[in-house]
């Protein structure tokens, strides 16, 4: 998808080297890029794979100090990320040093608990009582991780972070209209870890990426859009490389009867307009109790009304990131319009070149664009539902299924229970995304694979199971060599009767048996 103003020509029949980085709210050059070719991807691979070799020979504690480094180092930078982040995505400073925090939590998590989830683990050998059995975790070599614009260090690092706490290497593709800030990612990574290739960056458009799917990569977690999910599939399907898909949503917030009102509200705005509503789970559809539509709408409108757009960095909502994102968003509301949707803050020109003020729309229904498609905007739907268990189903009605939110009192974790998602908040929203505990992704067309907590890491891991011998059987019991000792077949028989059921001791209904299979379980 590269935008063809962004891309340097040298004449009119050469083939564009760079791209240039720009400011979505001022349409300066931040500066220029690489266009890297397959082959460069190739050595980039390579470069990553020479590093991830040494990189498992390290110890769990030798991997940490090494990510605590790369952490610091981070850290350190905290302002300067802030900075780059605001000018080259257009979110304001507090977002990208609130999206900066995030992203130093999940290093540390991950860096800190690698070696409790990976270390090899001692289970069960069940009726083959004379092995010992473990369940081993091993580096799977280079992830190729590919990412989006709209998070350009939380989203990639919630990848990178756990690949190489897994001990891994990672060569990191970010989005050609944030790709500064992935310079610096993996700059930050070369100058504070033993190990500067460890990390490497590719630059360029879409072709870049579909380079890195063909380049070997043991994995490809990407982060995307389900379009671009679909294509990069197909590509990993070549060469059976196993794919992670963080992809898009649609969001949304069941509000029942006795929800705290003016908290909802504050939440629904606050979830869908955050970062222009340019977040995979923003809320994109909020279904209302009808006994307190009329008061949650009276207080959205009220937030809503008061929030501040601008490019200064200290506004509420700044610059959209993507150009073309804007006529999107625009058409997306008219259609609505068109179909009777009521506009009651905002509208389809509520636009000052790159900025979109935010859009509450009500009398909302499912045959709208916006209710079907992915919205990548400030906008708000409403739609009034007779109770909670209304809203529930027409939000589970959606072939998305990435976060959600449910607001109320009573049976409000029953709620939680009930919505098709990956990730659900109670009375709250978004916040899941920042606790690294908790694995991120989401089911159906929002993709598959989790980042972030212990699946995180385990995602990133090549599972063995390991079954050794601990005694040899006496050879009148071991059935397996040639031929089989005399008597195995009656001896098996008893065993399924005492250990499984359906013989005498089972015929008793006996407590024992139970309790037998119990154990054994
Ligand atoms: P895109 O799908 O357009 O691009 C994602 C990445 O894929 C970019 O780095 C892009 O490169 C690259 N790419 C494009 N074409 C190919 C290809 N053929 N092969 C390999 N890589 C390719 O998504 P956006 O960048 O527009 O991000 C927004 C989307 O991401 C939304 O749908 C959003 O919901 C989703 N998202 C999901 C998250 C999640 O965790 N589930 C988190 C954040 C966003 P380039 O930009 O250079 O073209």
């Amino acid at each position: 998808m590269a935008a063809p103003e962004s891309v340097q020509s040298e004449s009119a029949e050469s083939v564009p080297t760079t791209i240039e980085s720009l400011n979505p709210a001022t349409g300066e050059v931040l500066g220029s890029v690489p266009i890297h070719s397959a082959e460069e991807v190739q050595a980039k691979v390579a470069r990553a794979r020479a590093a991830a070799a040494e990189w498992r020979q390290l110890t769990f504690a030798e991997r940490q100090s090494e990510l605590d480094a790369y952490r610091r180092a981070l850290a350190a930078r905290a302002d300067e990320f802030a900075d780059l982040i605001y000018r080259e995505n257009g979110k304001p400073r507090l977002d990208a040093l609130i999206e900066v925090t995030m992203a130093l939590e999940h290093l540390a998590y991950a860096a800190r608990n690698a070696e409790r989830v990976l270390a090899p683990r001692r289970v069960k050998p069940g009726i083959l009582a004379n092995f010992r059995a473990h369940v081993k975790y091993h580096p799977m070599g280079v992830i190729g991780v590919i990412g989006p614009w709209n998070y350009p260090i939380y989203t990639p690092i919630g990848s990178i972070g756990y690949a190489m706490a897994a001990g891994n290497g990672v060569v990191f593709k970010p989005s050609e209209l944030t790709p500064l800030v992935g310079q610096m990612l993996a700059e930050v990574a070369a100058t504070s870890m033993a190990l500067p290739d460890l990390l490497q960056v590719v630059t360029g458009a879409g072709s870049t990426g579909a380079a890195l799917c063909a380049s070997g990569v043991d994995k490809i977690a990407f982060t995307g859009s389900a379009a671009t999910g679909r294509r990069v599939m197909a590509a990993a399907a070549q060469t059976l490389t196993p794919v992670l898909m963080e992809l898009g949503g649609k969001d949304a917030m069941v509000v029942a009867a006795d929800a705290d009102v003016e908290r909802a509200a504050h939440s629904a705005v606050f979830g869908s307009l955050t970062n222009a509503g340019q977040t995979c789970i923003s809320i994109e559809r909020v279904y209302v109790d009808a006994s307190i539509y009329d008061r949650f709408i009276e207080r959205v409108v009220d937030v809503a009304r008061n929030i501040r757009v601008g490019g200064d960095g200290e506004s509420d909502l700044g610059a959209m990131t993507r150009p073309e994102q804007v006529a999107q968003v625009r058409a997306q509301v008219r259609d609505a319009v068109a179909k009777g949707a009521r506009v009651l803050v905002g509208g389809p020109d509520a636009v000052d070149g790159n900025f979109l003020s935010p859009t509450v729309l009500v009398d909302v229904t499912d045959d709208m664009l916006l209710m079907q498609e992915e919205t990548f905007g400030p906008v708000l739907p409403i739609i009034r539902v007779t109770d909670a268990a209304e809203g529930i189903a027409r939000a589970n009605a959606s072939p998305f299924g990435l976060g959600s939110a449910v607001f109320g009192r009573h049976g409000v974790r029953g709620m939680a229970d009930a919505m098709r998602a990956g990730m659900t908040t109670i009375n709250s929203v978004l916040a899941y995304s920042a606790v690294p505990t908790l694995p991120f992704g989401g089911v159906g067309e929002s993709g598959f694979g989790r980042i972030h907590g212990d699946e995180g890491l385990r995602e990133f891991s090549r599972v063995q199971s390991v079954l050794e011998e601990r005694m040899p059987l006496p050879k009148a019991l071991d059935v397996m060599r040639f031929p089989p000792p005399p008597g195995t077949y009656g001896r098996l028989r008893a065993l399924i009767a005492q250990m499984y059921g359906g013989g005498a001791v089972d015929r008793a209904g006996s407590l024992l048996g139970r309790l037998r299979l119990r154990r054994r379980s």
